[in-house]
């Protein structure tokens, strides 16, 4: 079995090679981290462009380094959701005229369950059922996963995601955001105390395993404009020892706050998903689960409740190809394909994008088991 995988869900365009036995053939990413830089954020029209531009020559490269020809594939499996439908757009016709073309099936795959089930091909002694925290750009998912595409939804976030936090807060303290918000910060607070500052962990009193991270967000926007710093104007690069130091503590302090949250929520979904199912294994994975602090806190938290504990490469936990392909294995393997798209489909009418597309069952026995 070989699998093509594409993904442009976000900013970046990505494709790759895997086999079925979990072998990465091949690994292409072109990104669009000077749109950050520029703008502060992702806008969907901007990214679309860049997708377009790069679709081509990713996916041909990715086969190319895989030393295969779309002929010898067994499927093209794509991100159909959630995501920028303008961007989303850009892989899907991607491979609805490659596999039309090439007489392919096709497997539309959800981003969440790609940064989930990679861990399987990371870690290939993980064994359904576990235990997934996904921490993201736009998401915060915990998941009890018990089959490929069997997913029970524990906690979600109420309103920003722990990667958009990272990344606000980095713009907010002048940092260089070419290669990212969040490991720019994650560099800045090992200079940092902190405790410096006392941020309160969210949702303290709220008994389940949601997240909020809105507030933590503010809070911390609100302290850096009352140090009279003015970051969007003055580059880090350009501040004093002093105002360099602050920086640093208020970037330790978030971030020890920020996963302190994630800690508690984890800590609680940890007990009801071993009320419900054997779950030996904890998995972390998405861009924010790159970071060291996150890693290893959270490990610290498994070995605590007796679970191993799985977080992917760091390359695989951001937006990648491979998580995707891999993704189309499995389904592949349970027979979970679409049939080539018919001949005479126009390439641009597919219209079945999932820009909001929610993943697994939500728990509905949160509240009886809270503590
Ligand atoms: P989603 O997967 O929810 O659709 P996305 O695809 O944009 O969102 P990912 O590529 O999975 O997100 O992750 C990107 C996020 O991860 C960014 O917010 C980025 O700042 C964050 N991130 C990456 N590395 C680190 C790090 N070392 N520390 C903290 N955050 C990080
Ligand atoms: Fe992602």
């Amino acid at each position: 079995v070989y699998i093509l995988g594409i993904e442009t869900s976000c900013d970046d365009t990505a494709a790759a090679v895997v086999r079925g036995d979990g072998k990465i053939l091949s690994e292409v990413v072109s990104s669009q981290a000077e749109m950050l830089t520029q703008y502060g954020g992702v806008f969907p029209k901007i990214a679309e462009e860049g997708h377009a531009k790069a679709i081509d020559k990713v996916v041909s490269e990715a086969l190319f380094q895989a030393g295969i020809k779309e002929s010898g594939l067994s499927a093209v499996a794509v991100t159909i959701g959630p995501g920028l439908s303008l961007c989303l757009r850009v892989g899907v016709r991607k491979a609805r005229s490659l596999t039309k073309i090439h007489r392919l099936p096709w497997i539309g795959v959800h981003h969440m369950e790609g940064h989930a089930l990679v861990a399987r091909l990371t870690d290939p002694q993980l064994e359904f059922p576990f235990l997934v925290l996904l921490v993201s750009g736009g998401h915060n998912l915990l998941l009890l996963a018990q089959k490929v595409g069997d997913y029970i939804q524990l906690g979600t976030t109420l309103d920003d995601a722990i990667g958009e936090a990272y990344d606000k807060t980095a713009r907010e303290l002048g940092l260089d955001l070419s290669k990212g918000g969040g490991p720019a910060l994650e560099r800045l607070a090992l200079e940092g105390d902190d405790k410096a500052f006392n941020f309160s962990v969210p949702m303290r009193s709220v008994q389940d395993c949601n997240f909020s991270f809105a507030g933590l967000k503010t809070r911390v926007k609100m302290l850096i404009s009352s140090q009279d710093i003015k970051p969007s104007i003055v580059h880090i690069d350009e501040a004093n020892a002093e105002d360099r130091q602050i920086r640093a503590d208020i970037a330790a302090s978030f971030q020890r706050v920020a996963v302190l949250h994630l800690e508690d929520r984890c800590d609680r979904a940890i007990e009801w998903a071993k009320s419900m199912a054997p779950i030996r294994s904890l998995v972390v994975s998405g861009g924010v689960a790159s970071n060291k602090v996150v890693r290893e806190r959270l490990r610290n938290l498994a070995e605590k409740h007796g679970l191993r504990i799985t977080c992917p490469p760091p390359r695989l936990c951001t937006d990648n190809g491979v998580m995707i392909a891999w993704t189309g294995v499995e389904h592949f393997k349970l027979g979970r394909i679409q049939p080539p798209p018919p001949l005479d489909e126009p390439d641009d009418c597919y219209l079945d994008l999932r820009p909001r597309w929610q993943l697994g069952e939500i728990y509905a026995g949160g509240l009886r088991t809270a503590r």
